[in-house]
């Protein structure tokens, strides 16, 4: 079968990364039997550059008319003095809009060769810390009324009946496919739209009744997260608790080069991206971890495509990679190797 990836490098370190992750996915799909094709469209500063705009609009029709989509990172220094509206980051609420992602997945996932990286002691991680945070994206306080009335302020958090079903949904779709564990995050005890959410949670908790569900409030899960982050599988949360949760739980992991995300929507089409940026400071010198892109990839696989086991493939070989002690600068330590984007982004098409 034919699959069609829109592929979106950006600027800095994404051209970089994005390159690997393209290379693993031509092995996968050799030892799968897949065919990926895949189409490479401009957003972010480069797109500014060439086009005037950051999300040109033949950019988000390629995505529209594609299964999947597969970004590095936008932003630099060069466009960082243009209007807000105008800068390289506005392609990424474009896309999120223009594509109906309403979903954030960032899992946290802490891999036994880089349990040193975590600022967490190794007895609190143990072995196997894997969370996933589902985000809502498009809903809450970031979206509602607000207004600065002299020396007042308001912004208003407000979430409907549909908004929260179908974000549940995607929490306990995904339960189903990992330990069927779903922690529910609000603020009950306060707030009329974090009441309305648990009593959302728990109708649709109804048509999965494998997932064991439970409920707590935001205060308490952030002490929970550096405390016993073992407990948790899934996190489903609104908008603004879950950035800063999967902030939280990701930074337990270690590293930014690490880390994934996907945003999904009621459809296949999803969009996957390092939740890096274009990292100015290291772009054009080999140097990026490659590894966050390449699960994003992987991940891809996964949500869009069904494809379970070629998913598996890729993280595995990654999971071997840094057993074997290859390390980029950022998640370097005494006594391993050290490699630069490309060779790593090798490793782990060798592996495969
Ligand atoms: P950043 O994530 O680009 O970099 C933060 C630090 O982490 C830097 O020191 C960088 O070298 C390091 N780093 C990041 N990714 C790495 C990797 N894969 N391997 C090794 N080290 C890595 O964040 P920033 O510096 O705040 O932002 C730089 C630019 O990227 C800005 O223009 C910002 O707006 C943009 N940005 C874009 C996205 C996105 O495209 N999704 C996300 C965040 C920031």
């Amino acid at each position: 079968m034919n699959y069609k990836i829109a592929v979106i490098p950006g600027d800095g370190i994404g051209r970089e990364v994005v390159a690997q992750a393209i290379n693993v996915l031509k092995v996968v799909g050799e030892k799968f039997g897949h065919n990926f094709d895949l189409i490479e469209v401009d957003a972010g500063g480069c797109a500014i550059d060439k086009y005037g705009e950051p999300l040109p609009a033949q950019t988000l029709e390629v995505c529209k008319n594609s299964d999947s989509v597969l970004l590095g990172a936008v932003g630099g220094p060069k466009w960082d003095t243009l209007p807000g509206n105008q800068r390289p980051e506005q392609a990424l609420l474009g896309l999120r809009k223009g594509l109906g992602l309403f979903a954030n997945l960032r899992p946290a996932v802490l891999h036994n060769a880089l349990i040193d990286a975590s600022p967490l002691k190794p007895e609190i991680i143990g072995d196997g810390l894997d969370i996933m945070v589902v985000r809502e994206l498009t809903g809450g306080i970031y979206f509602g009324d607000r207004r600065r009335d002299g020396d007042a302020a308001f912004d208003t958090m407000k979430y409907s009946i549909q908004e929260v079903d179908r974000i549940a949904r995607v929490g306990f779709e995904i339960a189903m496919k990992r330990g069927k564990k779903l922690t529910s995050v609000d603020k009950a005890n306060i707030l009329d739209s974090s009441r309305l959410w648990r009593e959302v949670i728990e109708k649709v908790a109804k048509e999965y009744p494998e997932v064991e569900v439970n409920h707590m409030y935001v205060d308490n899960a952030a002490m929970q997260l550096v405390k016993n982050p073992k407990q948790f599988d899934v996190i489903v949360t609104g908008n603004m608790f879950g950035d800063i949760l999967s902030d939280e739980a990701s930074m337990i992991t270690g590293s930014i080069g690490m880390l994934p995300s996907a945003s999904l929507g009621t459809e296949k089409l999803g969009m996957y991206e390092p939740v890096h940026g274009s990292a100015p400071d290291i772009a054009g010198q080999d140097k990026a971890n490659p590894i966050a892109m390449i699960i994003s990839a992987a991940m891809m696989l996964r949500y869009s495509f069904d494809m379970e086991e070629e998913a598996q493939s890729i993280e595995k070989a990654v999971t071997n990679v840094l057993d074997k002690g290859y390390r980029t600068g950022d998640i370097m330590s005494d006594g391993m190797k050290l490699v630069g984007t490309k060779e790593m982004g090798d490793l782990i098409m060798k592996e495969i």
